[in-house]
């Protein structure tokens, strides 16, 4: 593995920003295109979120099979997995894999976090700036800059005092963390904090869970990967790559397409036990509208706080992990190793934050309305400042002063999820408007860089050197992408997906929930027509619908 440091070039064609699944495959494509292509990226490292996330018991809730890469059959077929859901480790190596096996490593300049971008009108190029002080001029943006990169610790009064390590999940230290003999207290309870807590128990002498919400969780029943399985998507994969493509959510499941009320209670129950036992959030799609309906999200719902009350043991705690204020599923469904269980262990507890509140952290640990609780270290699983906030944490500016922060200030605006009008040649890798995070992340960045790349490969043809979505297009899609998301019980919740767990950021429901497959056919639609909605070198190319 080279690790030589690679300068940032004055110039570029193409500045790809973030080295995760995004960056690693554009690179590649843009190499493909001839275009000359350097990337950016604030870790040391390759990976994107599996370089940051090494929190104990981190995995991803995808299948392995399915959560890699599909565009090269070669690698598909070298590359084993070694468990049904693959650890943080295990795809970081295969991340790290990817790199060598295309050679990617001499193209990107690792440590440097972008700072700035500003739109140069005169020379049609983008002047990068980064945090050290480099400077790169390029044609085109692209940000894979990933949907839940930027970490939201808590504001909670007193943390700075906090004497002992306080550990963000998504900002995890490289060396190993060992919890040994330690108390430690670990805020939050979604999907990071529902992987840590098993892990961190296995070790610690005591941890305590402070829970705000609590939230949905279904067992993974991960297990090594069984090897008929494995051969069975190798032989095939092509078929079952293409059959995912076209899925809502980018992942090969069996969804049911009956409605959980056209059955009786026995035949719904069974419907929901055999997924229970199966694991997964394939449990999501048992019936065909529980995202849709309330009543029928209910009876998912139900089926689930009632597994709470027979995996806990005290049912004072099983109470308290009820989860009663969304639907299941409108907040993203987490998927656990043991997570109830755990809490029936002598040295894990939870505490109630709905009922004590923590008034401050202090040097020596918590203090809650009802008591003071001594701990050793503090893990905070308080999750990000989801889908724009790494992008606005940029400074981004088009022509004529344009700021995208301002631009955005009443809530992400984006064709496609993929350009922003008034900001040419700026691309984004699974943004805000498309499906990103509803999906299994691969395959929604596969799909939009193939389509960036038929988007450069077009403009090669006509000899644009600028393209832009018109601000019809946007605003056509923008409805479309709100109108589907309030036919669902999305809106319901106060989910990271409106952005509501951020204080004074606008609740728009950001992505698609329109499925993976249909986004394609419409992309597809667009692209075949000579890309409606995104004018090239000033000149409309087409029409938007
Ligand atoms: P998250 O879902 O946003 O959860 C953050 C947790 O911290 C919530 O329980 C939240 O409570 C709590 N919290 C935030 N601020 C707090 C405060 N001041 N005091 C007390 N509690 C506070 O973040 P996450 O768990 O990191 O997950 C984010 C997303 O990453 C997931 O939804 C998923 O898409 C992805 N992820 C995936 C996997 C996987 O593939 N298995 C694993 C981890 C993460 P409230 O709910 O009350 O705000």
């Amino acid at each position: 593995m080279s690790t030589a440091a690679t300068p940032l070039p004055a110039e570029t064609e193409a500045l790809v920003i973030g080295a995760g699944f995004a960056g690693l495959y554009m690179l590649h494509r843009l190499r493909g295109l001839s275009i000359a292509a350097h990337g950016v990226e604030a870790g040391g490292d390759v990976g994107g979120t599996w370089y940051w996330n090494r929190y104990p018991g981190a995995r991803c809730d995808v299948e392995s099979m399915q959560y890699s890469y599909g565009f090269d059959p070669g690698l598909q077929q070298e590359w084993r997995w070694s468990e049904r859901f693959a650890s943080q480790g295990e795809i970081l190596d295969y991340a790290r894999h990817v790199a060598e096996r295309l050679d990617l490593r001499r193209s990107i300049t690792f440590n440097t976090r972008v700072a700035a971008a500003r739109f140069d009108a005169a020379s049609g190029r983008w002047h990068v700036d980064t945090e050290g002080g480099g400077r790169v001029a390029a044609r085109f943006l692209i940000l894979a800059t990933g949907c839940l990169s930027r970490a939201k610790l808590p504001e909670i009064p007193g943390i700075g005092d906090f004497a002992g390590p306080i550990h963000h999940t998504g900002e995890w230290p490289h060396e190993a963390v060992d919890f040994t003999g330690r108390r430690v207290g670990v805020i939050g309870t979604g999907s990071s904090a529902i992987q840590a807590v098993p892990a961190i128990a296995e070790q610690a002498t005591q941890v305590v869970v402070f829970q705000r919400t609590p939230n949905f969780s279904v067992p993974s029943r991960n297990a090594p990967m069984d090897p008929d399985y494995e051969a069975g998507w190798k032989r095939d994969y092509a078929n079952r790559r293409a059959a995912a493509r076209a899925m809502r959510t980018g992942v090969l499941l069996e969804v049911n397409p009956r409605s959980a009320l056209e059955v009786d209670e026995a035949t719904r129950e069974a419907e929901y036990e055999r997924r229970w036992q199966a694991g997964s959030t394939a449990f999501l799609a048992a019936f065909s509208d529980l995202l849709i309906s309330q009543q029928a999200n209910d009876t998912a719902a139900d089926f689930v706080r009632r597994k709470i009350r027979e995996l806990v043991r005290d049912p004072a705690v099983a109470e308290m992990l009820l989860p009663d204020n969304h639907p299941i599923g409108t907040k993203r469904l987490c998927v656990d190793t043991r997570y109830y269980e755990t809490f029936n262990l002598p040295h894990v507890r939870l505490v109630d934050l709905r009922r004590t509140p923590i008034e401050t952290v202090t040097a020596t640990g918590i203090r809650t309305s009802a008591e003071e609780i001594a701990l050793d270290d503090l893990v905070c699983a308080t999750g990000f400042d989801a889908m724009t906030g790494t992008i606005l944490a940029m400074e981004i500016e088009g022509p004529g002063g344009l700021r995208l922060r301002d631009i955005w200030a009443e809530g992400p605006r984006a064709y496609l999820g993929l350009m922003v009008a008034g900001f040419p040649n700026l691309f984004m890798i699974t943004g805000p408007g498309s499906p990103s995070v509803l999906s299994n992340m691969i395959v929604s960045i596969e799909q939009h860089v193939d389509f960036i790349a038929g988007l450069l490969a077009e403009m090669g043809g006509r000899g644009a050197a600028r393209v832009e979505a018109t601000a019809e297009a946007q605003e056509g899609w923008v409805a479309h992408v709100n109108a589907i998301a309030a036919g669902t019980l999305y809106p319901r919740a106060n989910s990271w997906y409106m952005g509501a767990n951020v204080a004074g950021k606008p609740q728009v429901f950001m992505p698609y929930v329109g499925g993976v497959g249909r986004f394609r056919m419409k992309c597809d639609a667009i692209a075949q027509a000579g890309y409606t909605g995104f004018a090239m070198d000033g000149a409309q190319a087409a029409a938007a619908e």
